[in-house]
């Protein structure tokens, strides 16, 4: 809807507040309004900080279908595709209808516990996590077959744009981001004679079913990593995993290149 209403959601570093009032005044000079609270029915809202901040402005406003950008001023910057830099040169391309929207499919995950049903959605990943320093041990169910028990720190289970995150340092693959797939890595693998566990990812097609079962004696100990946010949940006895139906809408004016944020922020 072309209501010329603009969320612009900085996190509460100095360098951002400033840029929030620069994207503001450059953005009411081409006949924008940005409201002071979040606006439900705003036509675009864009981000200001780095991938954290990305992440919550979806989370914490329910993964709005509203377009979303981000502008970077944190450390990273993965989904950010502007930068400071560019704020005149957005509002003038925007204000003129250029730039594409494109639509990136959730994570999903329903995590039953004894008593209730919960479901997550996440942009990068879920991680199953003990929360205590012990070894978890984790059964991975792929489409009902059992693969094996992963003992260690936990499981992330990933999207193609979240491979580059958590993924990757636990030694999983970056996958390219229009491959519709799934990534199961281990966290610190037990690999010994007594344990045996997948010592690299799997990468899967979304309409696989994947079931991550904690061990009975471990089930009052489990975290769930949303996305980088803590989840804690009662007596948990499974967790079922998949590419959701919801979606958000990304905004691009075409400069993001996945191999070049690649290169410039990771090799
Ligand atoms: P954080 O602990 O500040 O994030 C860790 C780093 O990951 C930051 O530099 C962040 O960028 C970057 N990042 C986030 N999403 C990315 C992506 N899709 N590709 C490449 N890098 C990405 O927490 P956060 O900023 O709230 O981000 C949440 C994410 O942190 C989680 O989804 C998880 O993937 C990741 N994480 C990583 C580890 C690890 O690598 N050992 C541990 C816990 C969580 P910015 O600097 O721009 O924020
Ligand atoms: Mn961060």
């Amino acid at each position: 809807m072309k209501n010329k209403l603009i969320n612009i959601i900085a996190n509460t570093n100095k360098f951002s507040k400033e840029i929030y009032l620069q994207l503001k005044q450059e953005l009411e000079n081409h006949d924008y309004f940005i409201p002071d609270e979040y606006h439900p029915e705003a036509e675009l809202n864009i981000s200001i900080g780095g991938d954290g901040s990305f992440l919550r402005c979806l989370r914490h406003n329910d993964f709005p279908q509203i377009p979303i950008i981000g502008m970077n001023t944190g450390n990273l910057g993965f989904y950010p595709e502007l930068s400071p830099k560019d704020i005149s040169s957005f509002a003038i391309e925007y204000s003129q209808g250029h730039y594409s929207i494109n639509k990136i499919n959730l994570l999903q995950c329903e995590i039953y516990s004894e008593k209730e049903t919960y479901t997550v959605y996440a942009l990068n990943d879920i991680a199953i996590k003990g929360d205590k320093t012990k070894t978890i041990h984790l059964d991975i169910f792929i489409d009902y077959n059992h693969l094996q028990t992963v003992s260690g720190d936990g499981i992330i289970v990933s999207t193609p744009f979240g491979s580059s995150a958590y993924n990757y340092s636990a030694g999983g693959s970056l996958v390219y981001p229009s491959l519709n797939a799934i990534q199961i890595t281990p966290i610190a693998p037990l690999n010994s004679n007594a344990y045996r566990c997948l010592s690299s990812s799997i990468v899967l097609p979304p309409e696989l079913n994947v079931v991550i079962v904690p061990e009975y004696k471990y089930i009052e100990n489990v975290v769930f990593s949303v996305d980088g946010e803590q989840y804690n949940f009662d007596k948990v006895n499974h967790a079922n995993f998949f590419i959701s139906q919801s979606h958000i809408n990304m905004l691009s004016m075409g400069s993001f290149n996945y191999w070049k944020v690649i290169r410039e922020k990771f090799l």
